[in-house]
């Protein structure tokens, strides 16, 4: 017996009925919803909504009624929650039609049309805050109880093929229909409607540069239906493949991974810096078998000319990516840099001119016209986002556009969206506005900071607070295991966000962990290696990472321990910061660094002779590395004093010792904790502010110093003692 998922061999079959009977029908909607979320092949993500339309009790009358539930605006099916959803009570909605055939002038992009989107709201049931988005018609307006809209891979390369009427009929026959492209509105749901009145055994219909809709009165009907339209249209596609001949054939090689990541290594610093004059980017480097395929073809540079076609993938990946004419094989990289400069040149020219040709009267200004997508033969494909999460989507559209363009050029010929379509979209007045509602960036948004020591003490305080602020935050430890622990309390609070795409480290979220060994040169360019590889540049460098090795009584300790110290608080610092010089300058953007140094560093006393004279030239280092990288990078020392609270230069010895020292009563059974507080009280007593100092009074101000808020300080120690008089600095 062939079983339902043994039928599909192009898209995964998740239905499991078990599963299913213990759900409620709205549950039962997320359940399809994110079964069809979770293969890329199915729909992208972000893409696509699902609906069912359920009899629910009206609380105002308690009457049985009609609730149109509709993934919201925003979302994505692969993740989406019950939260997700809009609600809309069906009957109200469908009056809406009323009022929108009493409008003068109707149609798609009239006035009216964009002003239903505000109607949704008044049909709301049951006080679901989620906002109905601009599909919301597709749905509602399809007299089914379950409707499905994907954006498949393979039915979109019909969709985007100039004979794509044709080929629906080729291959659905009389099961689907079409329609031609149209922006997504109210009125594009009264033409499916009108599509279903002529043709009422219709399954679904073909959207025209755009995706599939389809529906079936039982859910687990609608998904199956959804599945076997998509695996025709993949079969069909792949009976026709072309084989060695796709894409015209191929051009130029690829490169090894080790070739490759050295190449990127050396680029992405200097890409990210040229196409970050405006807005910094973060990166995501997407190698597979099927990019390779299109960047090293024949006919990459005119599919790429082209661009996307769905308009849910333009949106973030351009109208079209910048292609660079390369020959990995004989050409260095330098050439390289000097194609991409001159690339870049001609694509901010391009999209300025679309912008011009296309913008209306009451157009939103011009958006950043960099590309988000660059392609380069040997190597693969760069995306770039405000964020990690939003580079990961633009990887992945790519990605799945160069699926439509690989499909529908084995059927027929490859189509964009016409220019003024796309830029309709790009700029229509609901997305700015949509933009316009989102809440302010945050500061480090678009930062990539690296935290070093960042397994514990401050470093730790110091990688969550710059995370607060929004920042891709490199958790870089001696200790891999207590980084790891950094980056996952982290990814738990912040998520990973959306978007499936990024290759090996560069497949990451907003936080990573990587182990460092500040002593060695070799492991601290390794490190910031894997930095540039997982979000294409660095920029703020927080050095928190420092030794104390308990002395003698006398202050002594043996000469290897002097060296290490040596080696760990003050030639780190500089080591780290020589390595980061090299891709600050191939960036070009501004940025910080901060080095934590020590109250003690001004302090002469007896008893710790090493770590304070180390600290003391951290000090001076700060003062001479402010020279030495201005105008580019602000260099700025952080002298804490005495933060016992989960301090990993207060292992318990040192605890009692000091305890002992003071002459301060405890018992030796008493916790680590409870005799560190003992400590930090009375040190607490010696400070000028009579209060214990804690590890987020140091991390707030390593944020500070590293933040815009400290932008004209450079060369300066500020000290977190509490207020200490005989530390003050002269
Ligand atoms: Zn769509």
């Amino acid at each position: 017996m062939v079983t339902k998922a043994e039928k599909f061999e192009h898209v995964d079959y998740l239905w499991d009925d078990q599963i299913a009977a213990s759900l409620d029908p709205v549950e039962r909607l997320r359940y399809r919803s994110n079964a069809l979320g979770s293969d890329q092949r199915i729909t992208n993500t972000g893409g696509g909504n699902t609906s069912s339309k359920i009899g629910m009790t009206d609380p105002l009358t308690g009457e049985e009624v009609d609730v149109l539930w509709v993934k919201g605006s925003g979302g994505d099916l692969r993740t989406s929650t019950r939260a997700n959803f809009a609600s809309l009570y069906l009957d109200r909605f469908l009056s809406l039609e009323n009022l929108y055939n009493q409008a003068e002038v109707k149609g798609v992009k009239t006035g009216i049309e964009d002003s239903m989107v505000d109607m949704y709201r008044h049909t709301t049931y049951g006080l679901n805050p989620a906002a109905s988005s601009i599909d919301t018609p597709l749905h509602g307006l399809i007299p089914f109880r379950h409707v499905d809209h994907m954006h498949p891979v393979s039915v979109i390369a019909i969709a985007a093929s100039k004979d794509q009427e044709r080929l629906t009929q080729q291959i659905f026959e009389e099961e689907v229909g079409w329609v031609p492209w149209q922006r997504p509105g109210f009125d594009l749901g009264l033409v499916m409607k009108e599509k279903l009145k002529q043709d009422p055994d219709l399954k679904g219909l073909v959207m025209g540069q755009h995706g599939l809709i389809n529906w079936a009165d039982d859910d687990k009907a609608c998904y199956e239906l959804t599945l076997a339209l998509i695996e025709k249209a993949a079969r069909f596609i792949a009976q026709r493949d072309k084989g060695e001949k796709t894409f015209g054939g191929q051009k130029y090689q690829s490169l090894d991974e080790e070739e490759r990541n050295a190449i990127f290594v050396h680029l992405l610093p200097k890409l990210r810096g040229l196409i970050s004059q405006k807005n910094r980017f973060i990166g995501t480097v997407h190698v597979s078998e099927p990019v390779l395929q299109f960047v090293n073809s024949v006919d990459a540079p005119r599919l790429a000319e082209i661009g996307t076609s769905c308009p849910d993938h333009f949106l973030r990946t351009k109208i079209k990516p910048l292609y660079v004419d390369w020959n990995p094989r004989t050409e260095s990289v330098e050439a390289l840099i000097e194609k991409l400069e001159a690339g870049l040149v001609r694509y901010r020219a391009d999209y300025a001119a679309y912008y011009e040709a296309c913008k209306h009267d009451d157009s939103p200004a011009m958006r950043d016209p960099n590309p988000t997508v660059i392609l380069i033969p040997g190597l693969g494909l760069i995306a770039w986002g405000r964020n990690k999460s939003e580079s990961r989507v633009t990887a992945e559209f790519y990605s799945l556009a160069i699926e439509v363009m690989r499909c529908s050029e084995a059927i027929s010929e490859y189509q964009g969206l016409p220019r003024q379509e796309a830029f309709d979209i790009e700029y229509w007045l609901l997305e700015e506005a949509k933009l316009k509602r989102m809440p302010p960036e945050k500061e480090f948004a678009r930062n990539v900071v690296v935290v070093i020591g960042a397994g514990s003490g401050i470093g730790k305080a110091a990688a969550h607070r710059v995370a607060a602020e929004g920042a891709h935050v490199v958790c870089a430890d001696l200790s891999l295991d207590a980084a790891r622990q950094t980056a996952e309390e982290l990814i738990q609070k912040y998520g990973v966000g959306i978007g499936v795409a990024g290759t090996g480290i560069s497949g990451c979220g907003p936080a990573i962990a990587l182990p460092v060994d500040i002593t060695k040169r070799e492991s601290i360019k390794s490190m910031l290696e894997n930095v540039v590889l997982a979000y294409g540049g660095v920029d703020n460098i927080i050095i928190t990472a420092g030794i104390f090795v308990s002395p003698d009584k006398q202050g002594y300790i043996p000469d290897d321990k002097w060296a290490l110290t040596y080696a760990i608080n003050a030639t780190g610092p500089y080591l780290v910061a020589d390595e980061a010089k090299k891709i600050w300058q191939a960036q070009g953007l501004r940025t910080s660094l901060v080095i934590t140094t020590s109250a003690n560093a001004a302090v002469a006393k007896q008893g710790s002779f090493a770590y304070d004279t180390s600290k003391a030239a951290a000090n001076h280092l700060v003062r001479e590395l402010a020279i030495e990288l201005s105008p580019l990078v602000r260099v700025n020392g952080l002298a804490p004093a005495t933060v016992v609270e989960g301090s990993s230069m207060f292992p318990r010895d040192r605890v009692i010792s000091s305890l002992s020292k003071y002459n301060i009563p405890f018992d030796e059974s008493e916790s680590t904790e409870v005799l560190r507080d003992k400590l930090a009280v009375f040190y607490a007593q010696r400070t000028l502010t009579k209060s214990p100092i804690t590890l987020a009074d140091q991390a707030e101000v390593a944020y500070l110093l590293s933040s815009n808020k400290f932008s004209k300080t450079t060369g300066q120690i500020i000290s977190v003692d509490g207020g200490l008089h005989e530390a003050f600095l002269r």
